[in-house]
């Protein structure tokens, strides 16, 4: 059966990368009818933060990636850890290294000059009894190294890269998996990343294992610390990673890269799912780009992820949200917007004039691309004041355009609620009266009315202000 996991660090809020290596595991548990497991990777105490795990859990489930187990925490796991460190030990395979930061940083010195990658050179790998007392009687502190041999090479077939090949002297020499905390009585204080992740992968039963292609060096590490515990190693699957404009990984300076910044810029997460699940993947012989979750899920496979980076296109994801707000059902947009509007504080009860705001929702709904263009598109319908656009002001200086206005108005005092049909009347009257173009006449009201020369159809947007009564006023006023 397939179990899959996510398994991020709560040492920042939930990154895009993240929640994009989120999506995928989540489609694979779904289309194999597996399971897609939380895993927090707390182990760095000092930079975790309860807040981080918050904010990681409430954006997945903003984004509907629901987990069907966990969350899971490593802080929680230790014993665990440390079982599989003695297991190491026991066999020969692990053993402790005194060396102190100096050395090793000598050491890197040393290997720089001769133009030689850095790497542990395994020094400490066969230390005699006394020779590790007469460390420890130093009161240095050991960390626990697991012997990596360089002979070998390491293999996989990734599910996404084909066939993978690592090299043993590639790998930095004899691998840290737990620094000692006091003594070497004191077992085994921090287990580090590598290890953690190869004890909760195999007692999760975790079988296959979907992360960032940063992790391509890890996995050949942990496909060694498979072997040596004696563990089924599971499948596994690099995800190109996200890109910016010039093919960088995508960073802060590009904008966001937490997923609850995308809330708050006003993105849907369906569409954001659906953007980042198309976003290095494609589903084949069609041209199709709006997709529910649940109808990717059906189609899903690894094999159509690309190897390639893929580059994130502010355009396109703005593109998709607005296809998502176009065909949103008016209510559910409304209950969207609501929101917005109460935080802008317009002279309206919001309870009230619910009916009032679905008019301005359907009359908007066309032009938003992202939720919060509503205060852009709609600000012009609250208020007896309004602020005029410059073109709006230099048209006013037309000819007529004031003519036009003053008409209007007298006219307007005449009806108590204006309906379509009278609004249409208006105007024409207005035409034959002044001998003007209808053009004239529409432009020179949308410029009295709303003080911008474009906007949404000019007779619904008057009849919605009218029902306030500040079409009045605004028309006065620029008398
Ligand atoms: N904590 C690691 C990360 O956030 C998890 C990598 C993995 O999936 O094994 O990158």
């Amino acid at each position: 059966t397939v179990r899959v996991r996510i398994a991020p660090s709560p040492t920042g809020t939930l990154h895009i990368g993240t929640a994009r290596t989120a999506i995928f595991n989540w489609l694979f548990a779904s289309r194999y009818k597996g399971k897609f497991i939380l895993r927090i990777e707390d182990t760095d105490e000092q930079r975790s933060k309860p807040e981080f795990v918050e904010d990681i859990k409430s954006g997945l489930a903003w984004l509907g990636l629901i987990w069907d187990e966990g969350p899971f925490f490593q802080t929680q796991r230790l014993s665990s850890y440390h079982k599989a460190i003695q297991q190491l030990l026991d066999q020969g395979l692990a053993y402790r290294c005194y060396c102190t930061s100096e050395e090793l940083e000598n050491m890197k010195e040393i290997q720089k000059s001769n133009n030689q990658a850095p790497k542990y050179d395994n020094r400490h790998r066969y230390l005699t009894a006394e020779q590790r007392e007469a460390f420890e009687a130093e009161g240095r502190k050991a960390v626990i190294r697991f012997i990596i041999n360089e002979e070998q090479e390491i293999r996989w077939n990734d599910l996404i890269r084909g066939h993978m090949i690592w090299k043993g002297t590639d790998l930095g020499g004899d691998m840290v998996i737990a620094r000692v905390k006091e003594s070497s009585d004191q077992l085994f204080g921090q287990p580090l990343y590598n290890l953690a992740v190869v004890v909760d992968d195999i007692d999760m039963n975790i079988s296959h294992v979907i992360r960032g292609e940063d992790h391509i060096a890890n996995t050949a590490k942990q496909i060694l610390l498979y072997e040596a515990l004696g563990k089924t190693i599971p499948y596994f699957a690099h995800t190109p990673l996200i890109l910016n404009k010039e093919g960088r990984k995508l960073s802060k300076r590009d904008g966001v890269t937490s997923i609850n910044d995308f809330q708050k810029m006003g993105f849907l997460s369906e569409a954001l799912v659906n953007y980042m699940s198309l976003l290095g993947w494609t589903l084949s012989d069609s041209t199709q780009e709006i997709f529910s979750l649940k109808e990717i899920a059906e189609s899903f496979d690894l094999e159509r992820v690309n190897k390639a980076g893929a580059k994130f296109d502010w355009d396109k994801l703005d593109w998709v949200n607005s296809q998502y707000l176009h065909k949103m059902p008016v209510q559910q947009l409304l209950d969207l917007l609501i929101p917005y509007w109460k935080e802008a504080n317009y002279p309206i009860d919001i309870n009230l004039d619910l009916q009032w705001l679905e008019r301005i929702t359907i009359l908007i709904q066309p032009s938003l691309v992202r939720l919060n263009d509503v205060i852009r598109e709609s600000s012009f319908f609250f208020g007896e004041n309004i602020n005029y656009s410059n073109e709006a002001l230099l048209h006013m200086e037309q000819d007529n355009a004031m003519d036009i206005i003053q008409l209007a108005l007298a006219k307007i005092e005449k009806y108590p609620i204006l309906n379509e049909d009278e609004i249409k009347e208006i105007i024409s009257e207005i035409v034959k009266t002044l001998k003007v173009k209808k053009g004239l006449v529409m432009r020179s009201l949308r410029a009295g009315l709303s003080g911008k020369l474009n906007g949404p159809d000019l007779i619904e947007s008057w009849s919605i202000l009218n029902i306030k009564g500040w079409d009045k006023s605004r028309l006065k006023n620029l008398l």
